[in-house]
């Protein structure tokens, strides 16, 4: 074949696939020019799983009659006007290609009214050919109607999913659209069923609880960090609550949904070690950066954006969802997850049982009776690593570093919580002989900064020169850890984050130094060490959980035993 140019009608089509790849595409893009115009109350109307009819209406600012024709026009935008323009986009559209696809790929009929107009206008397109517009009476606003979609490319409609999936597509879509608009009333009628009804309040706990149920909705923690280069806020997943894949992370940048491969990485590896293998978080996260920093033009659909500071970005995302799990301590449903026993026996000392707000600092925990009696017995422990101990109901495996470290972080906590105001602060414990430290000049302008809070914690520091410092004294639980490797992960905090809120940056410390001083996996403890241990784990407010929301024990209840062993339920 020589070579030729295509038919505008060709061309117009291989554009149109890129922009509307299926039902949900149309829906997106519908839904953008409303929300670009100002729309406070969007109606989606879906038949035929989208293929046979989709229709948004909003009370935005409409189209006035005399633009009709050319707002359904390739290229034609009034979002963008120079090539300077598109690294400043403050809209979701500026390639004027959206109407212009649809129209040429389905049955387009658009009806707009601007709010100065008396009368509004109505424009059909059908398969790129546009008709005559004619004047017609509708309240302020655009409706845009899409019908018999992919008429004219029978192979587009082959690669369609089933309807179910389609229009399963259609609502995750509209759904994070209202989350992330939820000033927005958004309404969403499926094949003459409501499907979604969003209030238009503001408040998007409202809106979780309509995507995952209100369970889930109410354990989602809420992020909310202001960094130089990104706001972000949103909600994720506590540890306990994961999904086998990775569709339910969302973000949304600059009022877009994207679809980033790496932020999904960001995010998933904040979580660390605190997820199982194959599990993944839940996650709407809405990152807010100046347009400039941000290039939305590399997509035809315009779901993926290149970040100008990738990195910052980036670790953004992982600082402010690390503060997020760590400012919780969350009650574990760790059985439930690993073992599926009928229920969860709850491990004594009881728990608050009140859920812990979300995004709740670590707070000391409630008094304790003095001497609880004791209630697991002791059996051993194995691979130097793991406590073996019996309760009422069941055995149970203890982690013994987790366990550890939620013991000395409870008892800092208390200790730190005692000495509110007064000048009894933690207990510190002078070493006999002082230890000096060396860091980097970033590092030691920060600690120097926050002495007078680490005296508070127990650690006497002064400074020793420049870079150097001297620790004379460490808290008194603390007492037989190293030092300077407890001051070293206290500015390697500092370093991480330098403008956290005073209380959680407290609690954070002294998790960060309960981790550091917690007996390691692989130590072998003596019986009494190991008594001594499981001890100050029942007299934990939440045992079941190191300060880093890792479990520190895993129950294996007598039913499960029997169940396992076939003695029960083989009648
Ligand atoms: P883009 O959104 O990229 O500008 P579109 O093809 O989606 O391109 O829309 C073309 C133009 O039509 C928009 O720039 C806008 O001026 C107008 N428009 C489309 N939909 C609406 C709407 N719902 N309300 C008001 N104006 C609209
Ligand atoms: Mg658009």
């Amino acid at each position: 074949m020589p070579i030729h140019l295509l038919s505008p009608e060709v061309s117009s089509q291989i554009a149109a696939g890129e922009v509307v790849e299926r039902p949900a595409s149309v829906v997106k893009e519908l839904l953008e020019n409303a929300l670009d115009a100002g729309a406070r109350h969007i109606s989606i109307t879906v038949e035929g799983a989208g293929k046979r009819l989709i229709e948004v209406a909003d009370d935005g600012c409409g189209i006035p009659t005399v633009e009709l024709t050319l707002a359904v026009a390739r290229h034609a935008t009034s979002k963008l006007n120079s090539a300077a323009d598109l690294f400043r986009i403050a809209t979701l559209g500026f390639r004027g290609e959206a109407l212009a696809s649809i129209g040429s790929v389905a049955r387009l009929t658009l009806t707009s009214r601007p709010a100065e107009a008396a009368v509004g206008g109505q424009l059909r397109l059908e398969g790129g050919v546009a008709g005559e517009v004619q004047p017609v009476g509708v309240p302020v606003g655009t409706a845009a109607r899409v019908e018999n979609l992919f008429f004219n490319i029978p192979a587009r409609l082959k690669f369609l999913k089933s309807d179910l999936t389609e229009r399963r597509a259609i609502d995750d879509l509209v759904t994070r659209y209202a989350l992330a608009y939820p000033q927005v009333r958004f309404h969403l009628q499926q094949e003459n069923h409501p499907s979604l009804q969003t209030s238009g309040n503001g408040n998007r706990r409202e809106i979780l609880a309509a995507l995952y149920g209100v369970e889930v909705a109410q354990q989602l923690l809420e992020v909310l960090a202001d960094y130089d280069v990104v706001r972000i806020n949103g909600y994720i997943s506590p540890i306990s609550l994961t999904r086998s894949n990775r569709r339910e992370i969302t973000f949304f940048v600059n009022g877009r949904w994207v679809h980033d491969a790496a932020l999904t990485t960001a995010l998933v590896q904040a979580y660390h070690t605190q997820l199982m293998v194959g599990r993944y978080p839940l996650a709407v996260l809405f990152l807010d950066l100046p347009p400039e920093m941000v290039d939305v033009n590399v997509h035809p659909a315009k779901a993926e954006v290149r970040f100008r500071d990738r990195d910052s970005v980036f670790s953004g995302v992982q600082r402010a969802v690390r503060r997020a799990l760590l400012a919780y301590t969350p009650v574990p449903g760790l059985e439930a997850e690993l073992l599926t026993p009928p229920q969860i026996p709850s491990f004594p000392p009881s728990q608050p049982s009140s859920a812990p707000a979300p995004f709740l600092p670590i707070t000391p925990p409630p008094q304790l009776p003095a001497s609880p009696t004791p209630l697991l017995r002791l059996v051993g422990q194995i691979a130097s690593t793991y406590l073996v101990a019996e309760g009422p109901d069941g055995l149970y495996l203890i982690d013994q570093h987790a366990a550890h470290e939620r013991v000395l972080f409870e008892k800092l906590m208390m200790q730190h919580a005692g000495g509110e105001g007064g000048e009894n602060k933690i207990p510190a414990q002078s070493l006999l002989q002082p230890a000096t430290v060396e860091l980097p000049p970033a590092g030691a302008r920060l600690l120097a900064n926050q002495l007078p809070l680490l005296a508070r914690l127990g650690f006497q520091v002064e400074p020793f020169g420049p870079t150097t410092f001297l620790v004379r004294a460490i808290p008194a639980l603390l007492s037989g850890a190293d030092p300077v490797a407890a001051l070293r992960v206290i500015v390697e905090d500092f370093e991480e984050d330098e403008t956290p809120l005073q209380a959680e940056l407290e609690a954070r410390l002294i998790a960060r130094v309960c981790k550091r001083a917690a007996v390691k996996a692989g130590q072998t403890l003596s019986p009494a060490e190991q008594h001594a241990l499981l001890d100050g784990l029942e007299s934990c407010s939440s045992p079941r959980t190191c300060p880093h929301g890792r479990p520190t024990m895993i129950h294996l209840s007598v039913d499960l035993l029997e169940r396992q062993f076939g003695r029960r339920g083989a009648r």
